[in-house]
């Protein structure tokens, strides 16, 4: 016997021993490493952990002190080859089934047939269907093509954190509902996301009522590990439909799978499908139009103490609110919802017990599951993994009937990409190559486009001020809204292109492969390789980034991320960031690769710091365990198109959206700020027609918008920055890049006309202090830099931060900590660069 983690690349072994650390063992069988179970250890990470695993037909990743802990036999790998150890017997009457060709169809409600139980669902209900599956399984593709909405999709687990609801129009002109639910590996549901699977399942949830019926997708190229989920599911005795999804890629792989057999097995029709192709959904949407759908009576044949145990603890639970029983009846025959309850509890670790209960709600059942398994751990020996066992042999059997066999099978041009994608050297030549790549084309391509939106708001103010009469109303037009608004909308092209890098990222898998290569640092800092994917994330924007951190099993780790998230340089810094490295260079001078390192150096120390924090806080405040990392490297895919496409369009929606709200508003309230009072006018004196440059900077200084800017300005002082500046950071709370629009605003100096189209950053690089030096000396420039990579300025992250962790200490310490950095770092950066001669 030898531990997993002592094993050499391509090297076989068969399980013989799991941790004795319950969870871990636990979290592992429900993966499908059981004893018995042949395991291929394929690679390790870059910097040597974590490890990655190959086992019934998919790639897992395992820390290696966690593989230490497993045993095995090594496999002679001359004698055999396959997927199980174990013999799987395959009872008489499927063998028999499977020989003769099945007639059966995907219609599955002939009353009578031995499998299929029929329910009446009431017709005049709308049918609502919850969407369940295992993550990665094509869901939420499958929820967008029936419909027609727009969820994000990616190639990588956890996509999908919270339920979202759609509808569309079935058959007979009726509207059918469904509920988009976060991917699950098992009912024992252990990260926040599919809890929320689990708990609308269950009907734990107040705000959702338990959906009348289940579509479960499968992946078809992964049979065997989806069905666990599946026939957890499926034991819950809803009317169920099976979406077989990605036929394409089985039969690809040389695995097809027999949607007939499958449905002959399981009792519910089993649809194929190609989510990504909307033609081949014609047969699911008349199946899920049907007026009556079948439940399943597939079961696992567990050991049957285990089957008396769940009785005994099912007939117990107490049912509240559903008063249509007495409860101090045992009730028989048992709701199949409360076998799986009491069938989850029961097989609970003991650190999760007490908690757990009380989500289930077993309230007095809890006593009957202690003695239950006081009795189970005297009469059956290793009962929890004959627990796992009993569904995967049961598992093993379908796959027999319906694919012919459980399949090792892996997809040859993923172990090849990963060969050079994952290699101790390339992987992170391509890793910093992609990222480069990334800023050098956001100053590249983005130029041009840039340029015509710059150009077309300039005509557009001249000719609101050919058309209108001098006075205020212009003014607030030109200086106020077009200004403001058009200073921001400008940097739409650059945030367009990030966001298709991030597309293709996340659309290809890369992104499951970043969070491998970065297991190990993530785990010098106390984290692991998956809080790294909403770290990632979150450089298009912290929201989805901390909505993505449900994923995260381990609270303290979940908060630690949500904590340092927003560090990461989000795309709304990349106008700042853009506009401050344009003024550092005379316009059309100074290269793209400088601009695009400098960049890049921007987004390495907001990342840097994020790593440091999260060290910080997991030494201090927030300190636990380095916690388990178990992650399914999904096989690469093309990315579609189409995909990232939408994307790009909904997120510029977004962002337009923002310029046209809230940076409108804030844009009218500073323009007002900025002109009133009006500055008081000698009477007499002609009033000139266009107030030069002078007497508009007098104008600001006195009026409100000045106030408050030189209020600050003994704060800022020390930082380089003035109280224009100031009036910027100010407005900046809101949201960064109203700092863009507040220096159009407070910057916005007559263009005379005919004038070369002229970006901000060369407006603001002609600013000059009283004293005649530049406002925007370079050390000023980098310390605005410093300020916007650390401060914490965003409104809306900060309630859903408030709305995640459900407490308002939370956002306000991330509030306090991250802008208390950025003053203190911006102090040091200017004072520290005074005191070396720059200035
Ligand atoms: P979810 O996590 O279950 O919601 O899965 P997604 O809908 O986000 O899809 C995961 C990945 O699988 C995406 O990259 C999809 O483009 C891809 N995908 C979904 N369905 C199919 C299919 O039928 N065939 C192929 N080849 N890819 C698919
Ligand atoms: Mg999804």
């Amino acid at each position: 016997m030898i531990p997993l983690s002592s094993l050499k690349p391509g090297q076989q072994a068969v399980i013989t021993q799991l941790p004795a650390d319950e969870q871990l063992a636990m979290r592992l069988r429900e993966m499908g490493l059981l004893i018995g179970t042949t395991v291929t250890f394929v690679r390790c990470a870059p910097l040597g952990d974590p490890m990655e695993f190959r086992l019934r037909g998919f790639e897992l990743s395992i820390r290696n002190n966690d593989a230490a802990q497993v045993l095995g036999d090594l496999v002679d790998q001359n004698r055999e080859v396959g997927g199980s150890a174990l013999p799987v017997v395959i009872p008489a009457h499927v063998v028999a089934r499977s020989k003769t060709k099945t007639v059966l169809s995907i219609s599955h409600n002939a009353p009578g047939s031995p499998l299929s139980h029929t329910r009446e669902t009431v017709s005049s209900q709308p049918k609502s269907y919850a969407v369940v599956g295992n993550p990665n399984s094509g869901k939420t593709t499958l929820f967008n093509a029936l419909t027609g909405l727009r969820q994000k999709v990616g190639n990588y687990p956890g996509v999908t954190v919270e339920k979202k609801s759609g509808q569309f129009i079935g058959q007979h002109g009726e509207k059918i509902e469904l509920l988009d639910l976060p991917g699950s590996y098992s009912l024992g549901a252990h990260a926040p996301d599919e809890r929320i699977t689990r708990d609308v399942l269950m009907d734990l949830r107040q705000d959702t009522p338990q959906p009348s019926r289940i579509l479960c997708v499968i992946d078809a190229s992964h049979l065997e590990r989806n069905l666990y989920f599946i026939t957890q599911v499926l034991e819950l005795g809803l009317p169920t439909v099976i979406a077989l999804n990605m036929i394409d890629v089985a039969k690809a792989q040389g695995t097809p799978v027999s949607a007939e057999q499958l449905s002959a097995e399981l009792g519910v029709p089993v649809i194929p499908v190609q989510a990504t192709r909307k033609e081949t959904l014609l047969a699911l949407r008349l199946v899920l139009s049907r007026a009556e759908v079948t439940h399943s009576a597939w079961m696992p044949h567990l050991p049957s103490q285990l089957t008396k145990a769940t009785d005994a603890v099912a007939a117990q639970w107490p049912t509240a609110g559903k008063a249509t029983h007495d409860h101090r009846k045992p009730r028989y025959p048992l709701d199949p919802l409360v076998r799986m309850k009491a069938l989850i509890l029961v097989s609970a670790a003991d650190s999760e017990m007490p908690g757990l209960a009380l989500e289930l709600g077993a309230g007095e059942a809890l006593s009957v599951v202690l003695s239950e398994r006081a009795t189970l751990d005297r009469e059956l020996q290793g009962w929890k993994e004959k627990l796992v066992a009993a569904r995967y042999n049961g598992i093993e059997q379908l796959c027999h009937v319906a694919q012919g066999g459980t399949h090792d099978a892996s997809d040859r041009l993923t172990q090849r990409l990963d060969d050079l994608l994952t290699h101790r050297l390339w992987g992170w030549i391509f890793f910093l190559g992609a990222m480069t790549l990334m800023f050098v084309s956001i100053f590249t391509i983005a130029q041009y486009p840039m340029d015509w939106i710059d150009v077309g708001f300039d005509k557009l103010s001249e000719w609101v001020q050919g058309i209108m009469p001098a006075g205020d109303l212009r003014d607030l037009l030109t200086d106020g809204v077009l200004a403001g608004v058009g200073g921001v909308v400008i940097f739409l092209p650059q945030i367009l292109i990030l966001f298709f890098f991030i597309g293709l990222l996340e659309d290809t898998g890369y992104m499951a492969r970043a969070a491998f290569l970065m297991d190990r640092v993530m785990s010098k800092v106390g984290l692991h390789g998956k809080s790294f994917i909403p770290l990632l994330s979150s450089y298009a924007c912290a929201i989805p980034g901390i909505m993505s951190t449900r994923t995260i099993e381990n609270p303290k780790d979940r908060l630690v991320t949500i904590l340092v998230a927003p560090l990461m340089s989000c795309s709304a810094r990349l106008p700042v960031y853009a506009l401050m490295i344009a003024a550092l260079w005379p316009s059309g001078t100074g290269s793209v690769w400088t601009k695009g390192a400098l960049m890049m150096g921007l987004y390495l120390l907001g990342t840097v710091a994020a790593l440091f924090f999260a060290w910080l806080f997991k030494k201090t405040i927030l300190k636990g365990q380095t916690p388990l990392f178990l992650m399914e490297l999904p096989p690469y895919r093309l990315p579609s198109l189409y995909q990232i496409v939408s994307q790009m369009c909904q997120r510029a929606g977004i962002f337009l959206k923002r310029a046209g709200t809230v940076i409108l508003g804030i844009s009218i309230i500073l323009w007002f700020l900025a002109s009133f009072p009006k500055m008081h006018v000698p009477e007499g004196t002609p009033e000139p027609q266009e107030p030069h440059e002078r007497s508009k900077t007098e104008q600001l200084q006195q009026s409100f918008a000045g106030h408050i800017g030189r209020t600050l300005e003994p704060a800022l002082a020390p930082l380089g920055m003035d109280w224009k500046i100031g009036i910027g950071l100010v407005a900046a709370q809101a949201a960064r890049e109203v700092f863009v629009g507040t220096m159009s605003v407070v910057y916005n100096v007559e263009r005379k006309k005919g004038d070369a189209p002229d970006m901000l950053g060369e407006t603001l690089r002609k600013q000059q202090r009283p004293d005649g030096t530049p406002v925007f000396s370079p050390l000023t420039c980098l310390s605005i830099l410093i300020f916007f990579v650390f401060s914490m300025q965003c409104v809306s992250t900060l309630a859903v931060v408030r709305r995640e962790t459900n407490s308002f200490r939370w956002p306000l310490f991330q509030f306090c900590y991250m802008t208390g950095t950025a003053y203190a770092l911006s102090f040091l950066v200017y004072q520290g660069g005074r005191l070396i001669g720059f200035h």
